[in-house]
């Protein structure tokens, strides 16, 4: 019998989950029942060996297959059209068009390997079809992964198709939207801010939330036709929606040393929204002195330290519903208050604030109770306080490149924009002063396009990406490009100082 012999790396996050066995066995019998013609060999690669030293071992006519146990759900017929160019040529096979998370990094005979000609390619039309991400590279996408594994008994023998059609129908995207917990969504016959009927569905066809697993087929995303609100349907109850929040949704992870570090370097590369709290900054230096501010639902407390740097006297709270021990530890230096508590239900007192801040946040509000926290807001600010926030807009087209405004379904209930917000601002008193929008997947290279050139569902749209992030590449370029947009109110987030 034939041998295959598959060499498979590891990844820190899938050792500190302890969810390398599991991984291992589930590929092990995935492959053995899509290639029972084989004798199936697992070898763990470690991060030190080099590879061409590992290979020269085999025979030179091995079949080696290279992955990562990242990818558990390979896509079989696609592995079954590389092997079969892997014994026909001594060339190094790669896959191109697949969906991300199915295809092993390279299959070859053991002696192509160090070749360093360039890779024969195996077409897969999989993506364009379905666009979606089965990489488990996130730790959310691990999680709805062993939930799949309880719901599938017989998920390794499962083709990528079969998987992915699930996946484009109701009860999978209820599947993703309920983040594989056994929980009753709602679902929505109105739109919930102003209860119109008249909405339709809104889909992400180029790129893939980070959720992973949703299709360009599935349904999850709606926008009213009168109100232009976009929102989550169906969504979770507001006493489950804590689940979203759990250590799964966090990927990245502090020590002490590094968070110190981190705050005492905060820019716009280390820092996701480093540019809103800047074109915050002349509303924020016509506060008194000694102001007194809170930054709701401020979770690692960026901008409260940002703030710091430049305020001295300012008295600053950070409020959130979870502050991790550690943040809370590395924030004391820095004279920043803390506050653990459900900020959307708690009073916050009249007439005693100089600023509110609320950066990324009102997209995770359940939407019929944002009037109510805006007033709520309005009260507790003195009067001339002010009430700076930001949000993904989705009425602004740097919104759409990317997919951006689908990136994180369910945990952001809606997609608003100052047409949604406005009116229900102004209803609690609020005077908007100021409009900006900073744009995320713009300010720096080899981010946001660098994944859209792998990953997007078309091939014209992998090159746009591509040629964006040449551009990108291109410090001056980069840098004018901000400030035209800025100039002109452009970018994938909207910031609005409201004062009362
Ligand atoms: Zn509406």
């Amino acid at each position: 019998m034939e041998s295959l012999k598959i060499y498979y790396r590891s990844s820190p996050h899938l050792e500190t989950e302890h969810v390398e066995s599991l991984l291992l066995k589930f590929s092990q019998r995935r492959l053995a029942h899509f290639f029972p013609e084989y004798t199936l060999k697992f070898t763990k690669l470690s991060a030190t060996e080099s590879d061409n030293t590992i290979f020269e071992q085999e025979k030179p006519e091995q079949i080696i297959i290279v992955t990562s146990l990242t990818n558990p759900l390979l896509d079989a017929s696609l592995l079954r059209q590389m092997i079969k160019i892997a014994r026909e040529k001594p060339v190094k096979i790669e896959a191109r068009g697949a969906v991300p998370g199915t295809i092993p990094h390279v299959v070859c005979q053991a002696a192509a390997f160090k070749k360093t000609q360039p890779s024969y390619f195996a077409y897969s039309t999989l993506q364009r079809r379905y666009n979606s991400q089965l990489n488990l590279g996130r730790l959310r996408r691990l999680k709805l992964f062993r939930s799949l594994l309880i719901k599938f008994d017989h998920l390794h023998s499962m083709s990528i198709e079969e998987i992915l059609d699930f996946f484009s129908g109701k009860e999978g995207t209820e599947f993703v939207l309920a983040y594989g917990e056994q929980v009753q969504l709602e679902y929505l016959q109105a739109c919930p801010l102003c209860e119109s009927i008249s909405f339709s569905p809104v889909y992400a066809d180029v790129s893939q939330p980070l959720t992973g697993f949703l299709t360009r087929f599935s349904e999850y995303y709606f926008l009213c036709h009168d109100c232009g609100l976009v929102f989550v349907n169906p969504r979770m109850p507001e006493s489950e929606l804590w689940r979203y929040y759990d250590r799964y949704s966090y990927d990245s992870a502090w020590t002490s040393e590094t968070l110190k570090t981190h705050y005492e370097h905060l820019n716009h590369l280390n820092t996701s929204h480093y540019y809103n709290y800047v074109a915050a900054l002349p509303y924020i230096r016509q506060l008194p002195p000694n102001a007194s501010v809170i930054d709701l639902g401020g979770g690692d407390g960026e901008f409260t330290v940002f703030l710091r740097k430049q305020f001295q006297d300012f008295h600053i709270t950070l409020w959130d519903y979870r502050i991790l021990p550690l943040i809370e530890k590395g924030l004391a230096p820095w004279n920043i208050h803390i506050k653990q508590s459900d900020f959307l239900n708690e009073p916050f007192g009249k007439n005693a604030l100089d600023l509110v801040t609320n950066w990324e946040v009102i997209e995770h509000l359940p939407l019929g109770k944002l009037e109510a926290y805006f007033k709520k807001i309005y009260d507790a600010l003195k009067t001339g306080g002010m009430y700076l926030f930001s949000t993904p807009d989705f009425h602004n087209p740097y919104c759409h490149a990317l997919d951006f405004w689908a990136i994180t379904p369910g945990e952001h209930l809606s997609v608003l924009s100052r047409k949604v917000l406005e009116p229900l601002l102004t209803r609690c008193g609020f005077q908007i002063i100021g409009e900006h929008h900073e744009c995320v997947s713009m300010k720096t290279k080899d981010r946001w396009y660098s994944y859209g050139m792998e990953n997007n569902s078309f091939m014209a749209s992998r090159a746009e990406a591509l040629i964006i992030n040449d551009f990108l590449r291109d410090e001056t370029f980069l840098h004018s490009h901000l400030d035209w947009l800025r100039q002109r109110n452009l970018g994938s987030e909207l910031i609005l100082c409201c004062q009362k």
